[in-house]
């Protein structure tokens, strides 16, 4: 193992470590990443769950956040293999009765079709639109000061509200509530919590600034492709090697570990001073997630049409529906119809599986820890808007929240956020702090979604943790 002044060590290949990975070895060190899976990538991993000739993202499929973020713009990825497939339609929201609400790049198209409402979005929507940079910007940088203080307070007012409140004031029809609650749900929290508006806002932003798309050969193309930049630079990576103590890893510059508080405290094992420990202990995970990945026989049959436009595919029925059904897995129950986070990739990237045939996963959000098996509940979801979907499916692979953790030791009872992302832990993760990249055991950070900005592909907090790292040249992981 690589040892000295100049040394670094990055524990964990989820988008974060590579990204921290990446800035330091950019900055000249000599950086290597130990990564517990055979596979590289953490939540970008890509393999064949159900059939030959099927391939599925096992975590992330979505990539607004990675497509808008400062911390991949200037990487090339591009240049090594990453194509975007972005669908025209980049989410729809079915309702009842054949009929969808959806959102397109241009916000007077969106607005168009959600007539009564059709000011009120645009009203909503325009001015964030018209300062997208700068709001993506502030959001994603995360305790800084951000370069547009006027734009991005006018966004905290309404983002500060709950997705319930914002939905219920500012539209009146059924359809635009429902598709702003359905955004708002990727949140994991209930829609009537202070801040949810945000998720909403901020999601639905993307959808017209950058799109919602997928990367063409499923999610593993952009891990491979952060490895190539790692690699230009001179970083290592070890497969297959899980870091189950700090007393494994040599003196550094740095360690820098894209692992959440319960993993943190495991590793550390009692180096970490006593407060910061205790800190740690009472970081809040959220509700887990219940996954279906399908290897399909042919395009999901979609009452609407505009569901057959996209990747990505709202199944939560209307607001209300939602609201309770984000209220029972927050609350330790089961939703009898719960929201359903819908995505078939092969729409717009028919590389994924044969020719006519598809690739779709599904996810429900259940309690923390759940072992529950929600196959019928999603499966009846997604009959209710795509009646006859179930005589398509050729095969299935099903996730319940303790084998997604089982999959990536980061997903701490299925919570696939890193923690709980309320406007109490959201900027104040893992403890409050205005180096929450810092841990007090000198040479020792932080890198994974359990920092801010939290959960998602963008790479942002690996990126926040390296210039932490760099603005410290004096300190030492010592022993
Ligand atoms: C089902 C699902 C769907 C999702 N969908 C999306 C989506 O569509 N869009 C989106 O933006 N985000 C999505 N996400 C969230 C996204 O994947 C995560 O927020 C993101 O991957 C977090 O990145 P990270 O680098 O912090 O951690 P991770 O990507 O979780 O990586 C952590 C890495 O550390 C490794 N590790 C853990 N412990 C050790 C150890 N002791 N030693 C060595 N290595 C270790 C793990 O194996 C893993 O590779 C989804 C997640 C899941 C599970």
């Amino acid at each position: 193992m690589t040892t000295g002044e100049n040394h670094a060590t990055v524990v964990g290949s989820g988008p974060n470590g590579l990204l921290a990975a990446i800035t330091l070895a950019r900055a000249g060190l000599d950086v290597t990443v130990f990564e517990a899976a055979p596979q590289l990538g953490g939540g970008l991993r890509t393999e064949p769950l159900t059939l030959d000739g099927f391939v599925h993202d096992v975590c992330s499929a979505v990539h607004p956040l990675a497509l808008a973020s400062p911390a991949f713009a200037d990487l090339d990825l591009e240049g090594r293999g990453v194509h975007w497939c972005s669908p025209e339609v980049a989410l729809a929201h079915p309702l009842d009765g054949g009929i969808a609400a959806y959102v397109v790049r241009s916000v007077d198209r969106t607005a168009e079709n959600l007539g009564a409402d059709a000011s009120a979005y645009r009203k909503l929507m325009t001015p964030l639109v018209e300062h997208g940079d700068a709001v993506v910007d502030g959001m994603l940088s995360a305790l800084q000061i951000p370069r547009a203080p006027v734009t991005l307070a006018r966004f905290g007012l309404s983002a500060i509200r709950s997705a319930r409140g914002l939905a219920r004031s500012r539209f009146v029809t059924p359809a635009a509530r429902a598709m702003f609650g359905g955004i708002a749900a990727h949140a994991m929290l209930p829609l009537t919590d202070v801040g949810t508006a945000g998720y909403g806002l901020f999601l639905g932003l993307l959808a017209h600034h950058v799109g919602w798309p997928v990367v063409e050969g499923g999610s593993q193309v952009l891990a491979d492709s952060l490895v190539a930049v790692l690699e230009e630079h001179g970083g290592k990576v070890v497969t297959d090697h899980e870091v189950t103590s700090l007393a494994e890893l040599p003196p550094s510059r740095a360690v820098v570990l894209d692992l959440t508080p319960r993993q943190i405290l495991r590793v550390a094992d009692g180096e970490l001073p006593h407060r910061y420990a205790r800190s740690l202990r009472r970081f809040r995970y959220g509700p887990g997630v219940f996954k279906i990945d399908w290897a399909l026989d042919g395009p999901v049959p979609w009452s609407a049409p505009e569901a057959c436009r996209t990747a990505t595919v709202h199944l939560g029925g209307t607001l209300e529906e939602m609201v309770l059904s984000e209220s029972e897995s927050n609350a330790g129950r089961l939703a009898e119809r719960p929201y359903v986070l819908f995505v078939q990739p092969t729409v717009v990237d028919p590389t994924r599986a044969p020719t006519g045939k598809h690739v779709a996963w599904a996810y429900c959000h259940v309690p923390n820890g759940s072992t529950a098996d929600r196959t019928d509940a999603i499966e009846a979801q997604v009959e209710r808007f795509a009646p006859g979907f179930r005589d398509l499916v050729l095969a299935r692979s099903v996730m319940n929240s303790a084998d997604v953790e089982r999959h990536n030791a980061n997903y701490v009872g299925g919570d696939i956020n890193g923690g709980a992302g309320d406007i109490r832990q959201l900027f104040t993760r893992p403890v409050v702090s205005p180096h929450p990249w810092v841990t007090p055991r000198p040479g020792l950070y932080i890198c994974s979604s359990s920092t801010p900005p939290g959960g998602g592909v963008h790479g942002m907090c690996g990126l926040h943790a390296a210039r932490a790292v760099l603005a410290r040249p004096g300190a030492r992981f010592t022993r």
